[in-house]
């Protein structure tokens, strides 16, 4: 098997083979880019690797060996050679980016002896020793699993030692002496010296990336972002190129465009005089990569043709890396660029508007998951004023959140375990932070930019970020953050602002974001391409309005009950209930009417013609019967009753099982008025805005719950049209209007055909459903789901996620013989699956017309039906 593959020979498709940088840094060779000679060892060597390492490691280490001469030829250097010696840097790479989660391992190649000739070759003798200690410090790390304070301990007793206080100060007998040093701690922790062989040093650090594949973080890592642990990680090696080689040298990371608000242009930082990993570690506050164009106008317009090409190229916004070396620019890495949200969104616009990709591959690049992040909260403005500034840093990943502050990522863990609300505070993270991170509601450094790893991660999460926050000082030993003369300690709160970058003491209210511009050109196009309709959930005026704001085609779902809660509604509804006769039930019904065809005018009016589903009453009565002392004596004194007689009503109305009991369409049967009364407002009150709003039709969709046999809704379709009936022939007025049913009762869906003769349209209550599929109460399930998920009997929950293997089978089969009775009846779902995008895919597949949901989250259901 061939386990490398030159930069010459590969392409930006094989990300499987070569890992995502290797692909990238074959396709920018192949783009005649200035990217630094190298190759790349395949996953496969990887993978073949972990499971047979003596075998794999004689075959990868010759054609390591060819591969390398052919740099040599290249480069007109050697490895290993005193004279002019090849260094490499190894970097991993797996096919999606991990950041931060493999390691790195730059200068290989130098030893005792290189040293020298690198030190003659470049005339400098301190750049030859720093490269060299950066390599002990890095080799013994990632490859021997030496602590890298042990390092950054020695660096720091030396510097204050010769009273020194940036590295700068550290001349070359310095790095040299620090390099003995370095030494020293090999053969101190792993009682061998670091190896001078750069052949071994090579396979050692190939070896060492292999085994970072199933290292803890890395683990941690894809299971976080489902990523699967059969892919294996490349291992790129590549010409050493020096951003450490004086100041008209330097290394940087610059997006093509905003990643945190999606604004054109370049966006990114640099270091003058450093190396590789110091801008992404964050260990030094970088500069604003506009101040490039400045220092070096050439290089910064070369970069710039540069990012153009590759976004071009790539069709999405670039994530680049870039080393100068003497004012000569070297491309070191490109990749789409994490985004939040909002820039994920923008970017999409501009790239549609500057004809770069088309309105289709737009939507399809939304991850629906991400419109919630769109919404970003934002403090209060009026509290925000009142509140105080504890510190000001970087507004690395946008959002606001207030919660008690942890030092640690173990603490963060812990404390949120225990349901705090957790703020990570540190100087800089690393990629073992992340489980920390990952609970925590903010994250805050003291160092790092805008690319750090803090910024990156919690960006990729969506989770509000400050970083390079320099004025704090955190002392994670101590647990303590100072800033002036403020001292927090762990466990105090603060809130923070991500947008701008403030941080305030104690906690602040918010109020979510607000993008719906963004959101409403996205979802106006993602509706071009829709193949089955989305509606809302909604019977309140202010939901209906932000339902309609977010692209809803109209209402799928008015549950009618819920326009009972009012203080005046309950108590005429409670007065129905206690009725024992036509006269006492008709006057509370009556006034109940009058309250039901307000809000049904509302409807219509919002409505504008749009389609409105309204379902009338669904819940056991009880629900509306007064609860405590005083609602009963009040009820009690109203109706001329004593409060016995109304206790002794409370019970009669008590059920065993209320939720199979005395509910929906059932209350019809027994009381027919309750429905005619609903059925009456719902046409009266249409008729009366169709003649006042002439230029939209109005057809009231009335929908009956708890349909479970075609007896049933013949029964109750054929009275509420005789109620239709009279009021048309009293009024002289007629419209259009349906009358069809819920398919909720397993018998239904058994018996869809036939009541399909007496039913205009159906819509899946999937809550009810999957309960009496299930047999599994919905407001008691919680107690045992988890359990069930836990011991692997239930992947998911079947409220959230829709049980296709049972649930879904019963509906498609409803489908199929609704459908064979008459192709052309309208079919819905409107239980909770229907907002959740992977329901969403497979309700699709079976063929219903339209889902409904609740009002948040219809942008996402229309993107992931517009995405199949
Ligand atoms: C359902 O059962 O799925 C449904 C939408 O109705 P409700 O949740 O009101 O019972
Ligand atoms: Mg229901």
């Amino acid at each position: 098997m061939k386990y490398v593959i030159d930069f010459l020979e590969g392409s930006k498709e094989q990300a499987d083979l070569l890992g995502g940088k290797g692909a990238n840094l074959a396709e920018m060779t192949k783009l005649k880019l200035p990217v630094p000679t190298g190759f790349t060892i395949t996953t496969e060597a990887c993978l073949a690797y972990l499971k047979e390492k003596e075998q794999v490691l004689k075959e990868l280490n010759e054609e390591i060996q060819v591969h390398i001469h052919s740099m040599e030829k290249s480069t007109a250097k050697k490895f290993g050679n005193v004279a002019d010696p090849l260094l490499v840097s190894v970097r991993s790479g797996s096919k999606f980016s991990m950041p931060g989660m493999m390691d790195t391992i730059l200068n290989l190649g130098l030893n005792d002896e290189t040293v020298l000739g690198l030190a003659k070759k470049t005339s400098d003798e301190r750049f030859a020793y720093d490269c060299y200690r950066r390599l002990l410090q890095m080799f013994g790390d990632v490859v021997c699993g030496i602590d890298k304070n042990r390092f950054e301990e020695q660096l720091d007793f030396y510097k204050s030692k010769n009273n020194y206080h940036s590295d700068t100060e550290m001349q070359a007998a310095d790095w040299q002496e620090l390099v003995t040093v370095y030494k020293d701690i090999f053969l101190e922790v792993i009682h061998q010296p670091f190896p001078q062989d750069p052949y071994e040093q090579l396979t050692l650090a190939v070896e060492a990336v292999f085994r970072s594949w199933n290292n803890r973080r890395a683990i941690t890592y894809r299971r976080l972002h489902d990523i699967s642990d059969s892919l294996g990680t490349a291992v790129n090696i590549q010409e050493m190129v020096f951003g450490n080689f004086g100041t008209d040298s330097g290394t940087g990371v610059a997006f093509t465009r905003n990643p945190a608000t999606g604004d054109k242009g370049i966006f990114g930082e640099f270091l003058l005089n450093a190396q590789g990993e110091d801008v992404v570690a964050g260990v030094r506050t970088p500069q604003p990569i506009s101040q490039l164009e400045t220092l070096m106008p050439e290089v910064y317009q070369e970069f710039l043709k540069i990012s153009h090409l590759l976004e071009c190229h790539y069709k999405d916004m670039q994530d680049i890396e870039f080393t100068i070396e003497n004012r000569k620019l070297y491309i070191l890495q490109t990749r789409n660029g994490k985004r939040t949200a909002k820039s994920a969104f923008k970017v999409c616009i501009q790239l549609v508007e500057e004809g770069i990709i088309s309105k289709k591959e737009a939507i399809q690049r939304i991850n629906p998951t991400m419109v919630t992040q769109l919404l970003h909260p934002v403090f209060e403005p009026d509290e925000l004023e009142k509140a105080t500034i504890f510190a000001k840093g970087l507004p690395a990943s946008p959002g606001a959140a207030s919660g008690n502050i942890y030092f640690t990522a173990e603490g963060a863990k812990k404390a949120s375990e225990q349901g705090e609300k957790v703020i990570l505070i540190r100087q800089e993270t690393s990629p073992e932070d992340i489980e920390g991170m990952v609970v925590s509601e903010a994250i805050v450094t003291s160092r790092g930019g805008m690319t750090s790893h803090a910024a990156v991660v919690a960006r990729g999460m969506g989770v509000c970020c400050v970083a390079g926050c320099e004025e704090i000082y955190v002392d994670e030993f101590l647990e303590q953050a100072t800033a002036g003369n403020v001292i927090l300690r762990q466990g105090e709160m603060i809130s923070v602002d991500g947008t701008t970058g403030t941080i305030y003491r104690g906690s602040i209210p918010y109020v979510e974001g607000d993008e719906w511009q963004l959101l409403e050109t996205i979802t106006d196009w993602a509706k071009e391409e829709a193949s089955i309709g989305v509606k809302a959930n909604a019977e309140t005026p202010a939901d209906i309005k932000t339902a309609l704001k977010l692209g809803a085609e109209g209402i799928g779902l008015a549950r009618t009950e819920h326009m009972f809660f009012g203080e005046k509604r309950i108590f005429e509804m409670r007065k129905m209930i206690l009725a024992e006769n036509e006269e006492s039930l008709m006057k509370p019904l009556n006034n109940l009417k009058e309250f039901q065809k307000e809000d049904f005018r509302t409807m219509f009016t919002l409505l504008k013609g749009k389609a409105c589903t309204i379902r009338l009453l669904d819940p056991p009565l009880h629900e509306f019967l007064p609860q405590t002392e005083e609602e009963i004596a009040h009820l009690a004194s109203a109706t001329q009753r004593t409060i016995e007689e109304i206790n002794h009503r409370i019970e009669e109305l008590h059920e065993q099982n209320p939720m199979l009991g005395h509910r929906g369409c059932r209350l019809a049967v027994t009381t027919p008025q309750i429905y005619e009364m609903q059925v009456a407002a719902i046409i009266e009150s249409a008729l009366e805005i169709s003649q006042k709003e002439t230029d939209s039709v109005i057809v009231p969709e009335i929908m009956i719950p708890l349909i479970g046999s075609q007896a049933e809704m013949k029964w109750l379709r054929e009275r509420l049209e005789q109620t239709v009936q009279s009021i048309f022939s009293k009024t002289g007025q007629a419209i259009a209007y349906k009358i069809g049913t819920m398919l909720e009762i397993p018998r239904a869906c058994l018996t869809a055909e036939k009541i399909a003769e007496v039913a205009d349209f159906f819509s899946f209550g999937t809550n009810d459903l999957t309960q009496l599929t299930y047999g599994f109460s919905r407001d008691d399930s919680g107690k045992f789901i988890s359990a069930y998920q836990e011991k692997k009997l239930l992947k998911e929950d079947p409220f959230q996620h829709i049980d296709e293997d049972g649930v879904g089978i019963l509906m498609k089969m409803a489908v199929d013989k609704i459908r064979s009775y008459d192709a052309t009846i309208k079919i819905g779902v409107c239980g909770e699956v229907g907002g959740d995008p992977q329901s969403i895919r497979f309700l699709k597949k079976i063929g219903v017309d339209y889902i409904s949901c609740s009002p948040y989250r219809i942008p996402s259901a229309i993107l992931t039906i517009a995405q199949e």
